[in-house]
């Protein structure tokens, strides 16, 4: 294929989609082919490679086997149990087909959803492929979310099966997720009529429901020289449903078509992430979300490379385990969060220098805004290229990177990047709805149709999708219901989302921003910023502020030295509008299971309010220190 600039591909992408899509979707095995490449006439809807035929799970899996059939597909890591497993492409093929045998036996065909509970262990990496390869529809549930969030997914995707394990383990310890499947059927209206279970043998308790509940390893057993045919499905075919995360409310099922979502991940395999057949590729997120399902499983498997599923967390037994992964497996390329790489930045900075990761071409980081301390700091330790995409779980692949090309961009550090082919990424302001000039601060929207790739639709619910996404701004764009602002070399910047925006006395701040300066003062490790409902002002700005060291702040006068010290900060380089009013330090800040900030659930209890839905929240302590702090203002 030949390798245009970014600037021309870019270009071609936007004014002549289908030419662009066209060459790209070579990249993949169509059984049939496609008679358009693009359907946009009922907009907003886009449907990529109309009337192609394909099976996402055949490109991943049964495409390699000829050329690649000994070499290691899926490398599995639990530090918390001590396995390390590798499979080839034959092995994984094998181990697909008996899962899908399994399923198939239990009625699982085209279209029916199965509800994938599970650890990050191998098995469910076997039963997402496994639905693939029937046209099944699965629905990974991350494991870290308790019976309530599991019923309300229960209900929306109405599956016929759900797969999940005995137990999880995180940090050492077990999580039964028996007991919580258990509760989770009884709060759902509409339970599945099996329940497969994987037992690890952690839960030694393990409790059966006779007629329901089956054990996977006797039902392989029955399936072992299964060869399932593939179901080779339309495009438009849905491959899956996903919740987001729900950091802003009710989760929406997101729901992905085949063949745009195939195209789209080996065409950024090659462009963004640089990813050969052959390579090794460590991405240490959860098969529970969108980073999980396109570059644990989908984006390497298709590009024929060796994918890296890691149980474990990045400081067990120390803080070197990533960096010895990469050094045993020579890992080319990494994906990882912000948050992960700050939990990183806490621990003993030897911890770095122990291993040898000159494989590690580039780390890319994802998820949340990535400040530029945390940057530069893994960046120079590890001598690597850091990437910042910036993307959604409803779009399914980067909408903006600091790679997006062929060829290397130059980087700017709190910036990720360019618009990635496909993006039509505008900038607009949010009362008039016209594009704003370079510097200035807009609502990032796509212009249609989507990419291939992005979502179809909202799981069941059409209307849903229109009005959540292309209500504003006279339904002609796609809201990513972000901030950000472009500099004049068209260098991106997030500045946090459309509702984390304080207004002191008529001025409108990003919490982003406030954040981001505050980071830049050396004693700060992490930080949230809320605006607190004030009578005067409207809104005064809060900081929640963890101290690099925590003994620093442990008494009055060297709190108030590092509170001093933050606010001339903010001064100095925002100005004293955005100075917060108070700096409160806590140890730890509440997050969701997949590293975002709880900025609600902080401004609900800076403002006496309660804290809300709290069903994402990793660390219930997190909240007892905001809590705390401010009780106790003065440290
Ligand atoms: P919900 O939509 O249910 O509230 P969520 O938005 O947290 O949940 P995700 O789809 O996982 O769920 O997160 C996407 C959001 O994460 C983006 O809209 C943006 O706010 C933030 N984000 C992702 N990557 C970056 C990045 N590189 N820089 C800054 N922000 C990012
Ligand atoms: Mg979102």
């Amino acid at each position: 294929m030949p390798q245009a600039s970014y600037a021309d591909s870019h270009r071609l992408s936007i004014e002549q989609p289908e030419v662009f899509w066209a060459e790209q979707a070579q990249r993949i095995v169509w059984q049939q082919p496609f008679s358009r490449v693009l359907d946009f006439s009922q907009p907003p809807f886009a449907r990529w490679f109309v009337d192609g035929t394909t099976n996402l799970c055949f490109n991943a899996v049964d495409r390699h086997l000829l050329q690649r059939p000994d070499q290691p597909a899926l490398v599995y890591i639990s530090t918390e149990t001590g396995q390390e497993t590798s499979y080839s492409y034959r092995q994984l093929h094998a181990e697909v087909n008996r899962c899908a045998a399994v399923l198939r036996a239990q009625g699982v065909g085209k279209g029916e959803r199965v509800i994938i509970y599970m650890p990050m262990i191998a098995e469910a990496i076997f039963a997402m492929l496994a639905c693939a390869r029937l046209g099944a529809i699965h629905s990974v549930v991350f494991g870290g979310f308790a019976s309530h969030s599991l019923a309300s997914r229960i209900d929306d995707a109405r599956p016929k099966v759900l797969f999940t394990a005995d137990a999880g383990m995180r940090g050492g310890k077990a999580i039964h997720y028996k007991p919580l499947v258990d509760e989770a059927l009884k709060l759902a209206q509409h339970p599945p009529q099996s329940v497969i279970i994987v037992d690890r043998g952690i839960d030694q308790n393990l409790q059966r429901v006779p007629g329901r509940d089956l054990d996977y390893a006797t039902l392989r057993e029955q399936h072992l020289q299964a060869s399932v045919d593939v179901e080779w499905v339309e495009s438009s075919h849905p491959s899956y449903i996903l919740y987001t995360s729900g950091t802003t409310g009710k989760p929406k099922g997101v729901q992905r078509d085949t063949g745009g979502y195939a195209v789209a991940l080996a065409t950024s395999m090659q462009y963004i992430y640089g990813g050969q057949a052959g390579d090794c590729m460590f991405t240490t997120s959860d098969i529970g979300w969108v980073v999980g399902h396109s570059y644990i499983v989908y984006g390497p498997l298709l590009a024929g490379m060796t994918s890296i599923i890691y149980e474990g967390t990045p400081v067990r037994p120390d803080a070197a385990i990533w960096w010895k992964i990469v050094e045993q497996y020579q890992v080319r390329v990494m994906f990882s969060s912000p948050t992960a790489i700050r939990v990183l930045k806490k621990q003993d900075p030897a911890c770095l220098m122990r291993h040898d990761v000159s494989s590690l071409k580039s780390l890319y980081l994802a998820g949340e805004p990535l400040d530029e301390p945390t940057a530069r700091w893994i960046s120079d330790a590890l001598r690597v290229d850091v990437i910042d995409n910036y993307w959604q779980t409803e779009t399914g692949w980067p909408i903006l990177s600091a790679q997006p090309g062929i060829e290397p961009l130059p980087k700017k550090f709190g910036s990720p990047g360019k618009p990635v082919y496909g993006f039509n990424v505008k900038l607009l302001h949010e009362a008039s709805g016209e594009p704003v000039a370079d510097e200035e601060k807009g609502v990032l929207v796509i212009k249609p149709p989507l990419p291939p790739g992005c979502l179809s639709t909202v799981w069941g619910d059409d209307a849903r999708f229109v009005k959540t996404y292309f209500s504003n701004f006279h339904q002609q764009v796609y809201s990513s219901f972000d901030w950000a602002r472009r500099d004049a070399d068209g260098y991106y910047f997030i500045l946090g989302r459309a509702d984390d925006v304080i207004n002191v006395a008529g001025h409108r701040l990003g919490t982003r921003e406030i954040e981001e300066a505050l980071s830049s003062h050396a004693g700060v490790a992490e930080v949230a910023v809320v605006g607190v409902a004030d009578e005067l002002k409207g809104q005064v700005v809060a900081a929640f502020v963890v101290a690099k060291d925590a003994a620093s702040v442990a008494d009055a006068t060297g709190h108030q030295a590092l509170e001093k010290a933050l606010m001339a900060t903010v001064d100095q380089q925002l100005g004293a509008i955005a100075r917060p009013a108070k700096i409160h330090f806590v140890a730890l800040l509440p997050k969701t299971r997949s590293g975002k900030l709880l900025r609600r659930s902080i401004q609900a209890l800076a403002e006496g309010r309660d804290p809300g839905d709290l069903t994402t929240l990793d660390d219930p302590g997190a909240l007892e220190q905001v809590r705390q702090a401010l009780l106790n203002p003065a440290g």
